[in-house]
């Protein structure tokens, strides 16, 4: 299954929001068309119609389509940030709140509609957008309150109570909207520090426990990925020569050491021109990507030379014990089966044991 990334997320919600924003608005639209015939059957209306239309429906209707149209096209647009794309659908959202409050701050519940945004805005998960509509929908409360003091509820003490609780409201919305945001947070902190940890576990699937180096499931996976990606590829299959002699004198932990080291020499002078791996007890194989023929044997002689020149102190004296290694190592050709590349490299290792131990034999591929 696909995931998607957070910016993708948060792309398809911000369209999914500015959806049923479209909606709202022609909800609003409806209702307000609603309202006036009821007003007008009930001998309600207190404005001349047309003027009551333009005020009550056509004026916060077009501003509410308005709010939502620009937001779309911002939101389609590449100049923007995704932080600032979110503000804006945001913002979108409190214009057709604050639209409504503005138009029938008449009506106590409606002071409280900009918590919607407030809300909604804590889905995009920032701070300081849900604080910018925190303020905001004080600003308009403020407005409304002075609308209403001078126009339709002019010494109706009432307003002042509504007012307050709307204000309480308000500060709730944005209580609870930054506690969903720090909720949302946590979450998405707590996922990709498991997705990590996921990602670390299948990497010590791929690993050999005592060296570190890749393994022999990994050693696979990398020729099928590399003949895939029809990459010139180099296989080298090394094994330490006489090395039971070493574990029976000095004992296992003393033989881990020597492995341990070879591991390194191979890190250290393979680094980024090709991948070692153990695949069996004193067993190694490294891969080697789109490299010259010349370069992997100077690598592979390198090490060689490097391990048969190093003076190991194994036993309780100071005496010195030297290690070498055999090495073949074979070149991808086309037609070649994964199983037969293999092996062709190990009977090449074969050879330089037979040759007598300590060198490099190359075969040059036969297709
Ligand atoms: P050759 O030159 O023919 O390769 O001789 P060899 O002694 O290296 O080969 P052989 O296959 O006879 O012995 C391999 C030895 O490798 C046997 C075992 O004691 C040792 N070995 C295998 N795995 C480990 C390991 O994880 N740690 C240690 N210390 N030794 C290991
Ligand atoms: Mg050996
Ligand atoms: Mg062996």
């Amino acid at each position: 299954m696909k995931t998607d990334s957070f910016g993708e997320i948060n792309s398809r919600w911000r369209k999914l929001l500015l959806d049923r924003f479209y909606i709202i608005a022609w909800v609003v639209f409806f209702t307000e068309a609603i309202i006036f015939f009821f007003d007008e059957w009930a001998g309600l209306l207190f404005l001349p119609i047309p003027l009551y239309l333009f005020r009550f429906l056509f004026l916060p209707s077009l501003l509410n389509f308005l709010a939502v149209g620009v937001a779309s096209l911002l939101n389609q647009s590449d100049h923007y940030t995704e932080e600032t794309k979110d503000f804006i659908v945001s913002l979108a959202c409190f214009a057709v709140c604050a639209c409504v409050e503005l138009t029938h701050y008449v009506f106590a519940p409606v002071l409280c509609a900009p918590t919607i945004a407030i809300y909604i805005s804590s889905i995009f998960g920032n701070h300081r957008t849900t604080r910018r509509l925190t303020l905001y929908s004080l600003i308009t409360l403020m407005l409304a309150t002075i609308l209403a003091a001078n126009e339709l509820r002019a010494g109706d003490n009432q307003l002042y109570l509504d007012v307050a609780i709307a204000f309480v409201m308000i500060l709730s919305a944005y209580g609870i909207a930054t506690l969903m945001i720090k909720r949302e947070q946590e979450r998405t902190t707590s996922l990709s520090a498991s997705y990590q940890k996921q990602l670390e576990l299948s990497e010590q699937l791929n690993r050999d426990v005592l060296t570190g180096l890749y393994n022999r499931k990994a050693m696979f996976n990398m020729l099928r990925y590399e003949i895939r990606q029809m990459n010139t590829i180099h296989l080298a299959v090394l094994d330490i020569d006489d090395f039971k002699l070493v574990n029976d004198r000095f004992g296992h932990a003393k033989g881990d050491e020597v492995l341990l080291y070879i591991a390194k020499l191979f890190d250290s002078f393979v680094g980024k021109l090709g991948y070692p791996v153990r695949f069996g007890g004193e067993e190694f194989a490294i891969i080697f990507s789109n490299i010259e023929d010349e370069t992997v044997i100077m690598v592979l002689e390198k090490i060689r030379m490097e391990l048969s020149n190093h003076p190991f102190l194994l036993g309780d004296n100071s005496e010195k014990t030297y290690i070498t290694l055999s090495c073949g190592v074979v070149k991808h050709h086309d037609s070649q089966s994964i199983d037969d590349f293999f092996k062709s490299a190990d009977h090449a290792m074969y050879m330089a044991k037979n040759k007598g131990k300590n060198n490099v034999v190359f075969i040059q591929s036969n297709s």
